[in-house]
């Protein structure tokens, strides 16, 4: 074995002045709702004295997830910072980056065993310096569902990794300190063993903030900054309100960009006009970043469009917040319950099947959009990702949610076990599933296809607007305004159904 001992990055050393990290709960903004959850996770874990009388078990392992930047490393180091105990981080994509394109058999049996041999390095000095916090950032990257087919040596690496992780964190002893605190942005793609008790049995969603806690974020940021303060916090205000689907990362970015734009124009204090450049240079990203216009930026904004739409289209959906736009060099149909009505109204509650069923259609509408209106050959790569989400959806959908009718039974009786989750090596009675996730998704392919032809002329539009509008973005209560006031395409729709029969033939 050539494993190396894992070089973790240790924050925090006793002895010096710092304890911990040096990150508190003060520093993580807009999380008043999870601090109580998160402090009663450490104060089992440091053996108060409450909860071992009641015979309670410690926590092994709290989830965090959420998108890039909301908070989650620093709310780890934070749990660190407050606990005065040392802070061991890794990540995910570190334990198994080697074998990425590494195909000659030699080179993976010499490494072969690495990724467990730095786990098991990791806990060991973990506990060795318990209570301890041991971090893995994007655990996605190891912690994957195992695959069941034949699998590449990669894979196979990885998933020794996670056999690893997951005998770690069965080892503890009742008196072991060490508490893991992981991160993704993908809870769903994680194998379900790690979500099994004993194991990362808490779950913390991070996301993107509401105005309040963008507020309260900003001020975070401002505290060691000169801000024209004359009228309290309302020059604060303004830009939370404005920040709309910023993350925390995003607006520390934001009022960094500003003192270093202050600086430059030589002014004394943060004012209004410097952070609005700031939100312009951060929104649009630097000159360079903008696509020039041409007509694949165009097919880009269309297409971005039809999620717009879709989105706006599809009940039981969030509403469409303000604005969409482009962030960070690609599209976002941006969502959050605040703001704006979608363009449906139903008359009765769906349910929760329908609900489920019609998530299906938007995550199809972006490859439909590229197959109806730029024609079979221009269907691209940057729409393969919905379509296998959808995928994976539908699959959820008939195998594991307990709300489709044909197997719903059966997954109830799979489920009877404790902790409630299905266990992977039961064998199913019913042959069929495939068939009915393939009619799920054919339907839902199907109907995203008409909902492009019908659509079409919105769609353009929208398209075109966030092209030409001076910020590259359009308002929601346009894009639903437009839907409202355009009638359908009824004779486009008649012919996308034809595709999507040719299709099936
Ligand atoms: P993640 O781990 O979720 O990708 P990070 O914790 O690394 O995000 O966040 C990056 C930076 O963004 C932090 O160091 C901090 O400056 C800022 N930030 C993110 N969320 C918050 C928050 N809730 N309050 C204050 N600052 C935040």
């Amino acid at each position: 074995h050539r494993a190396r001992e894992y070089n973790v990055e240790e924050e925090g050393k006793k002895g010096g002045k710092r304890k911990g990290t040096g990150v508190k709960y003060d520093d993580v903004a807009g999380i008043d709702h999870i601090k109580a959850d998160v402090k009663e996770v450490l104060d089992i874990l440091l053996g108060d004295e409450r909860y071992v009388a009641m015979g309670a078990h410690p926590v092994r392992g709290v989830l965090l997830e959420g998108p890039p930047g909301t908070g989650k490393t620093l709310l780890a180091k934070a749990m660190a910072g407050e606990a005065g105990i040392p802070f061991y981080s890794a990540n995910g994509a570190e334990f198994v980056e080697m074998f990425q394109g590494a195909n000659g058999a030699e080179f993976v049996e010499m490494f072969q065993g690495v990724a467990a041999a730095r786990i098991r390095s990791l806990f060991r000095t973990a506990r060795k310096k318990a209570p301890a916090i041991i971090f893995i950032d994007e655990i996605d990257a190891i912690g994957k569902a195992r695959s069941s087919g034949p699998t590449d040596s990669g894979t196979q690496e990885r998933e020794q990794g996670l056999l690893q992780l997951l005998t770690e964190m069965d080892g503890f002893y009742q008196d072991d300190k060490v508490l893991v605190v992981a991160a993704t942005n993908r809870a769903d793609a994680l194998d379900e063993a790690l979500l099994r008790p004993g194991r990362f049995d808490r779950t913390i969603y991070m996301g993107r903030p509401s105005p309040a806690n963008r507020l309260k974020i900003l001020q975070v940021h401002a505290r060691n900054k000169p801000l024209d303060r004359s009228n309290d916090d309302a020059l604060l205000r303004q830009i939370a309100d404005l920040a709309i689907g910023y993350s925390g990362a995003e607006l520390a970015n934001l009022m960094n960009e500003a003192a270093i734009l202050a600086v430059r124009r030589s002014q004394p204090e943060i004012d209004l006009p410097i952070l609005k450049e700031a939100m312009d240079k951060i929104r649009l990203g630097l000159p360079q970043d903008s696509l020039p216009d041409s007509a694949a930026k165009r097919q880009y904004a269309t297409i971005e469009a039809a999620r717009a739409v879709a989105f706006a289209l599809t009940p039981g959906m969030p509403q469409l917040e303000h604005e969409f736009g482009r962030e960070g060099g690609t599209w976002h149909a941006l969502a959050t319950p605040e703001g704006a009505t979608n363009a449906v109204q139903l008359d009765k509650p769906l349910s929760q099947l329908e609900v489920a069923c019609g998530l299906l259609t938007p995550l199809y509408v972006a490859r439909a959009c590229e197959e109806v209106l730029y024609g079979r050959e221009s269907v691209s790569l940057s729409t393969s990702k919905e379509v296998s989400r959808a995928g994976e959806l539908a699959r959820w959908i008939v195998m594991d949610s307990g709300l489709h009718p044909a197997t719903r039974d059966e997954v109830v009786r799979l489920n009877l076990r404790p902790g409630g989750k299905r266990d992977p090596t039961v064998k199913w009675a019913w042959k069929n599933y495939d068939d009915l996730i393939m009619d799920l998704q054919r339907r839902a392919y199907e109907a995203a296809l008409r909902l492009v032809a019908e659509r079409a002329t919105v769609i353009r539009t929208v398209g075109n607007e966030l092209c030409d509008n001076k910020d590259e973005t359009v308002l929601g209560s346009r894009v639903i305004d437009l839907l409202l006031n355009t009638p359908k395409n009824e004779a486009a729709a008649a012919a996308a159904t034809a595709v999507a029969e040719r299709a099936e033939s």
